[in-house]
C-alpha cells in the first residue's frame, strides 16, 4: 500500500481576477494546509488538513511534474499509474494534466505531455536493451456514456454524439475496457501534440454546446508502453491514465431542471464513485465497487492490483468559491485519510 497519493494545487488569481484576498492561511512544505472562512472572523473560521503535498500558487508546471516523474516512469517497467484531477470547474484541472493556456510554451506543458516526452526520452536511453512501443487512446465519458476518437483515413474524428459502447467484462492486459476506442502508435512528442490537437480543434471548432459539454465530461488519455527485453525475450506493458475529471461543483437542484440536472446528476453519482473505489483500495477491501459508474469500470483493470494512484485536487483561492473549495477538501480528506488509516493497519 501507499500507492495512492493525494496532492493539493492551488490556482493563482487569474489576470482579471478584482479581489486578491486568498481564502489559505498557510500552506505547508510537508503537505499542511488551512483555510480559513471569509465569513468568520479568525480563528473560529479556521480548518487544517494534511495531504501527502500542497502546491503553492507559485509551484510551476515542472515542479509539479518533478514530483510524479518517478510514478510515471514506473510505466516503463510495467506498472499501471492512473492520475485524476478533481476539483471545480476553473480551479486548473486541464492546466495541470493538459498544458497551459493556448499557444502554450513548453514551460506552461502539463503532466501529459512532459509524460510523454518522458517516455521518448527513456526509451531511447535504454534502446540497447529495450525496445518499446508507445500508443496513445483518447476517451470522454458524457452522462455515462463512452465517447471516443477514431481514426479514419490518418484523420482523427471526434464522435459528437457518444454511443453507449459495451464494455468487456474481461479487457485487456492494462488496457481500457473500452473495444472500440482506436489505439494509435506513435513515435514522438510531436506526433501525440498532432495527435491531440485535432482532437482539441475538433472539440473546439464545434458548437458551445460542446466546449460547455467539456467541463461536463471526463476525459481519459491513455498512454500504453510496451517493452520487450531484447536479451531475454520477454515483454512487459505499462500503463498510464490521465483522467481529467468533469466539474466536481455543486449544482443547486432547485434551479435547474431537464438535461442539466441530469448532467449534474451524473458527475455527482461517479466522483463519488471514485471516491469510494478508492476507499475501498485503500483499505484493501475484497470487493471494489467498479460497478458503480462507467468511470469506475473503464479504468477498472487500470486500478486494481499493484496500481498507482495520483490525485490532483485542484482549489481556487477566492472568497467566492469557499463552499466549493471546502466540499473538494472533503472529499480529498475522505481518500487520503483512508490512506493514512490503511498504512497504520500495516505498520
Ligand atoms: P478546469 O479545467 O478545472 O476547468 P482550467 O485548467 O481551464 O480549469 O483553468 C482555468 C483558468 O485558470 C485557465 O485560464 C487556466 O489557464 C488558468 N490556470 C489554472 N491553473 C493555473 C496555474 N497554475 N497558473 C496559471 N494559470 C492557471
Ligand atoms: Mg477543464
Amino acid at each position: 500500500i501507499g500507492n495512492i497519493r493525494v496532492c493539493c494545487r492551488i490556482r493563482p488569481f487569474l489576470p482579471g481576477q478584482k479581489r486578491k484576498h486568498s481564502i489559505f492561511e498557510y500552506i505547508g512544505d510537508n503537505g499542511d494546509l488551512i483555510v480559513s472562512d471569509p465569513f468568520k472572523r479568525g480563528k473560529e473560521g479556521f480548518r487544517s488538513f494534511k495531504f501527502d503535498k500542497v502546491y503553492s500558487p507559485e509551484a510551476t508546471q515542472a515542479e509539479v511534474f518533478s514530483d510524479t516523474q518517478p510514478l510515471v516512469q514506473s510505466v516503463l517497467d510495467g506498472y499501471n499509474v492512473c492520475i485524476f484531477a478533481y476539483g471545480q470547474t476553473g480551479s486548473g484541472k486541464t492546466y495541470t494534466m493538459v498544458s497551459g493556456p493556448d499557444g502554450a510554451t513548453e514551460e506552461e506543458w502539463g503532466v501529459n505531455f512532459r509524460a510523454l516526452n518522458n517516455f521518448f526520452r527513456i526509451s531511447q536511453s535504454r534502446e540497447s536493451n529495450f525496445t518499446y512501443e508507445i500508443s496513445v487512446q483518447i476517451v470522454e465519458i458524457y452522462n455515462e456514456q463512452i465517447g471516443y476518437y477514431i481514426h479514419v483515413a490518418s484523420k482523427i474524428l471526434v464522435i459528437p454524439d457518444l454511443h453507449t459502447l459495451g464494455i468487456l467484462s474481461t479487457s485487456q492486459p492494462n488496457g481500457l475496457a473500452v473495444p472500440d476506442a482506436s489505439i494509435h502508435v506513435v513515435k514522438s512528442t510531436s506526433a501525440v501534440l498532432e495527435l491531440m490537437d485535432i482532437g482539441l480543434n475538433n472539440r473546439a471548432k464545434s458548437s458551445t454546446a460542446m466546449n460547455e459539454r467539456s467541463s461536463r465530461s471526463h476525459s481519459i488519455v491513455s498512454i500504453h508502453a510496451r517493452g520487450l527485453d531484447l536479451k531475454s525475450g520477454s515483454s512487459l506493458r505499462g500503463s498510464l491514465h490521465l483522467v481529467d475529471l468533469a466539474g466536481s461543483e455543486r449544482i443547486d437542484r432547485s434551479e435547474v431542471t431537464g438535461d442539466r440536472l441530469k448532467e449534474a446528476q451524473h458527475i455527482n453519482k461517479s466522483l463519488s464513485a471514485l471516491g469510494d473505489v478508492i476507499f475501498a483500495l485503500a483499505q484493501k477491501n475484497s470487493h471494489v465497487p467498479y460497478r458503480n459508474s462507467k468511470l469506475t469500470q473503464v479504468l477498472q483493470s487500470s486500478l486494481d492490483g499493484q496500481a498507482k494512484i495520483v490525485m490532483f485536487v485542484q482549489l481556487n483561492p477566492d472568497a467566492s468559491s469557499y463552499n466549493e473549495t471546502l466540499h473538494t477538501l472533503k472529499f480529498a480528506e475522505r481518500v487520503s485519510s483512508t490512506v493514512e488509516l490503511a498504512k497504520m493497519f500495516v505498520s
